[in-house]
């Protein structure tokens, strides 16, 4: 299908809702009015798209959202869709909508889905990268990572509150999934002692060399983020090992949890999934088919799914440093 084909766009956003899915949602479907493109939003993800849940959008539809946080058109995880009858299924309604190309937002598992279902039915979709994880390679930022980061941010800052008057061993665990963005940078912004991430998890042991390079030799109380992990046992595994390992130390765990996905999106994110939005129907436009957008040095790039979902992004390894520095 060319770009002169492309009439009607639908517009999902799918797995975890993240701060400023809204304020994409807004921008994508405004430019695509702008452009005389109509707009259907689907809800509930890839399982609204199968059952049909889809309503036409007007540029009222998306009033007043640029400043919430989750997701006007819902989210859902949709096990039909990793099935090829499922993904028919969606290919069917979409054909009998008059949907002609679609803009997914959401994290890895939906540009993967994204991904798949393009190639079997040829069929043009464009991805935002909507996670607070900032975990997809090709672009510097994901959309709600900046909230999430700065709630966390705020978060530590009210714990160590209690942490300094008691002369407590803090742990505290945020999201990302086997990414250690979050914990990385929220220690850098919350001055932690240290964080704990999978990323090095394999390299070397990071919660003794924490522990044993003068950790608290010059302070009575102590923050170390850490973020969720199967390999390192997460804050509740890392805590565990300390009772057993240095039992001297009085210790507390905080789970963050969903406090970590609302909230009303910052400045950044909501700037950030307006230019991704309309870079979306930019490139659909542009005769652009199964492409992530990206942003890198605040240029707006797009990336294929492929190398989206496959590759690891790193994480900058200055601010490890950073925090060992700072913590002295
Ligand atoms: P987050 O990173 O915030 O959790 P996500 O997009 O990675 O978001 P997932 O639950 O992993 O969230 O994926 C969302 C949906 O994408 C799934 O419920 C499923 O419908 C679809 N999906 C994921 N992986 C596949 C796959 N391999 N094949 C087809 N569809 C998939």
């Amino acid at each position: 299908m060319d770009m002169t084909t492309i009439k009607c766009i639908g517009i999902l956003t799918s797995g975890g809702d993240a701060p400023g899915m809204n304020a994409a949602v807004r921008a994508v479907t405004r430019c695509a009015i702008y452009n005389d493109i109509e707009v259907k939003g689907i809800y509930r993800g890839y399982k609204g798209l199968i059952t049909g849940e889809i309503e036409q959008f007007k540029t009222q539809n998306v009033s007043n959202i640029i400043q919430r946080g989750g997701t006007i058109l819902k989210t859902a995880r949709c096990q039909e869709f990793r099935t090829p009858e499922g993904r028919k299924q969606a290919y069917d309604k979409l054909k009998e909508e008059g949907i002609d190309a679609l803009v997914v937002i959401g994290g890895d598992g939906t540009l993967t889905g994204a991904r798949i279902f393009a190639q079997e039915f040829n069929y043009p979709i464009v991805g935002l990268p909507g996670t607070i994880d900032n975990d997809l390679f090709g672009t510097d930022v994901t959309i709600g990572y900046d909230t999430a980061l700065n709630t966390i941010m705020e978060c530590v800052d009210k714990i160590r509150d209690t942490a300094t008057s008691h002369d407590r061993l803090f742990f505290i665990e945020v999201m990302g999934r086997d990414a250690g963005f979050l914990a990385l940078n929220g220690a850098v912004a919350a001055g932690a002692e240290a964080a704990i991430i999978p990323e090095i998890a394999m390299e070397k042991d990071q919660l003794a060399e924490t522990i044993e390079s003068g950790f608290r030799k010059s302070k009575n109380s102590s923050i170390v983020l850490v973020a969720e992990s199967e390999v390192t046992g997460g804050a509740m595994g890392v805590a565990e090992r300390v009772k057993r390992e240095y039992p001297s130390f009085d210790v507390r765990v905080t789970i963050l949890g969903h406090l970590q996905r609302g909230g009303s999106p910052t400045a950044q994110d909501r700037i950030l999934a307006s230019r991704m939005g309309i870079a979306a129907i930019d490139a659909l436009l542009d005769d652009q088919r199964n492409v992530m957008i990206g942003i890198q040095n605040d240029q707006i790039v797009y990336v294929p799914f492929s190398k989206a979902i496959k590759n690891d992004k790193p994480i900058n390894r200055d601010l490890l440093d950073a925090v060992r520095i700072l913590s002295l």
